[in-house]
């Protein structure tokens, strides 16, 4: 039986814009009641073949509705290491929800009257943090003796290294920023998650006694082979794709066009939003061109906005895509927040130069107006730049947000570690251990950008392979 979903409350468009606060406020109990109690009628769910680590979805929403919250957190525990991180970014329009025996099959994405699974477990993850529910130690005699090193502290990384040290290994985490979350802290603004439910798993890895040290750049600080020389028996490498993309267009590297994975560096870990308060200023355009359709576009885009509205200036921020709004790949909550908080959107156009004035400062994108062609190998529709069809925008800050790849600081100076012609590192799909004996790896760095729960997903697989080869040794 079907009803009407229960809507997740939010914080209005015109207060949201003025902070970096968090937008989505949640379900309170009745909410969920609500929600999970009402539509629960499917014999046969689909919504766990859609999960990429196969949550017991229906289990959990049962256990809701029993009031049973600490059963409902332990069930999605089983594979989820982190429920309030997921409840609150997963794309879950394009994974369980939109499998959602609610979605009909042929959309791109989940319709509205999909169960929110999503806000469900974030209920559920949130109910977890408040009452320091945890999947406790299992100490097993038979690892005390093992050290393992975690390179790189993202999803994928804090997610091995939280389940190793369960089992009792001595986990360190080395990580090059200096704070430890990888995209989770540098990328993802406060507004969408805020620092303090990462803090809080990363506080749990402290209790599990996993050191983190910060700063460290491995590949340049120290090597593979001396972190195999300081006696770790295995590694795991959680590395992302932290390499801006480019478009590779005239006077791309003028003043005021950052990448966004810089912009959002500037604002999420250096706090440039809170300047003088903290040291990072950024100098923030008046118009704002955001090149991209993805969650890094607009979560730039939101950035730049709350920016401006911080600044004093009169939001101009705008967004430039050479694709339709169907094919752009983020969130539709995020495209929907957007356009509420004044994001404009600007569709089928590609970039062609950037115009700069005599100091060198952008002040313009020429761009080309598109059509859409047959499917390309990622099996979107191409876009079709026209023939004299240039027009310009005027802007005085842009940011470019095409996609990220993987850096090769590490596989660079590794050669033994196989890399594809992406830099992506080759695993074995069982075991995603790599071509170096011991070594193993997991999340965007294997397969290229994709989401926190695939990196999870990866990473536990890993852990448990991990855990088999050092019970080998
Ligand atoms: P990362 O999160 O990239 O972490 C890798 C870490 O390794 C980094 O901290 C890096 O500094 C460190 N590192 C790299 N090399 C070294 C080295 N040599 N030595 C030491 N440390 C190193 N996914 C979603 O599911 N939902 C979303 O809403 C979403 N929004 C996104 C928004 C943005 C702006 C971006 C960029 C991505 C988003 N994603 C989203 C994708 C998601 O964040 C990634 O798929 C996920 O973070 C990958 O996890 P990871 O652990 O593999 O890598
Ligand atoms: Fe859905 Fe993501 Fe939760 Fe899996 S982890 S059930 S895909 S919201």
């Amino acid at each position: 039986m079907k009803k009407e979903p229960v809507k997740i409350k939010e914080l209005p468009a015109q207060e949201r814009i003025n902070s970096f606060s968090e937008v989505v406020l949640g379900y309170s109990e009745e909410e969920a009641l609500g929600e999970a109690g009402t539509r629960l009628q499917c014999k046969n769910p689909r919504c766990i073949s859609g999960c990429p680590v196969g949550i017991d979805i229906k289990k959990f929403i049962y256990q809701i509705t029993q009031r049973d919250y600490s059963s409902s957190y332990f069930t999605i525990r089983q594979k989820n290491n982190f429920p309030s991180i997921c409840g609150r970014v997963c794309p879950a329009e394009y994974q369980c929800q939109k499998a959602c025996v609610l979605s009909p099959r042929d959309s791109p994405f989940a319709s509205q009257e999909a169960i929110n699974i999503h806000f469900l477990e974030r209920f559920v993850g949130d109910f977890g943090m408040r009452h320091f529910l945890k999947v406790g130690p299992d100490n097993d005699e038979r690892f005390s003796k093992f050290k393992v090193a975690v390179v790189g502290s993202g999803p994928a990384g804090l997610c091995c290294a939280g389940e190793l040290a369960r089992s009792g290994i001595k986990v360190t985490v080395f990580e090059s920023l200096h704070q430890p979350g990888g995209v989770l802290r540098y990328g993802i603004p406060p507004f969408r998650l805020p620092p303090e439910v990462l803090d809080f798993e990363i506080g749990y890895l402290k209790k599990l006694r996993v050191e983190i040290i910060p700063n460290t750049v491995i590949g340049k600080v120290k090597s593979i082979e001396e972190l195999f020389k300081e006696g770790f028996w295995a590694i795991f490498l959680g590395l992302g794709a932290g390499e801006p993309s480019f478009l590779n267009i005239p006077k791309e590297n003028s003043c005021n066009v950052y990448s966004a994975n810089e912009f959002l560096t500037r604002i999420n870990l250096m706090r440039a939003f809170e300047f003088p308060k903290f040291h990072t200023p950024l100098n923030i355009g008046k118009h704002i061109l955001v090149i991209g359709g993805g969650n890094t576009a607009m979560d730039a885009a939101r950035s730049a906005l709350r920016l401006q509205k911080i600044n004093g200036i009169s939001p101009d921020v705008s967004v430039v895509y050479r694709r339709t709004e169907l094919e752009m790949p983020a969130r539709r909550l995020e495209i929907e927040h957007a356009k509420e908080e004044g994001v404009k959107f600007r569709f089928l156009v590609a970039p062609k130069e950037f115009k700069t004035d005599s100091k060198g400062f952008v002040e313009g994108l020429v761009c080309w107006e598109c059509k859409l062609g047959p499917p390309d190998e990622s099996g979107r529709k191409k876009p079709l730049p026209q023939e004299g069809s240039e027009f310009s925008l005027p802007c005085d800050m842009a940011i470019i947000a095409i996609g990220l790849k993987a850096n090769r600081v590490l596989t660079g100076v590794s050669p033994e570690i196989k890399v594809d012609k992406y830099g992506e590192i080759i695993v074995d799909p069982q075991t995603m251990q790599t071509s170096l004996k011991g070594v193993f790896a997991g999340g965007d760095i294997v397969g290229g950008e994709g989401t926190v729960i695939e990196a999870m997903g990866m990473a536990k697989k890993a852990s448990q392979a991990i855990k088999e080869y050092l019970l080998r040794l």
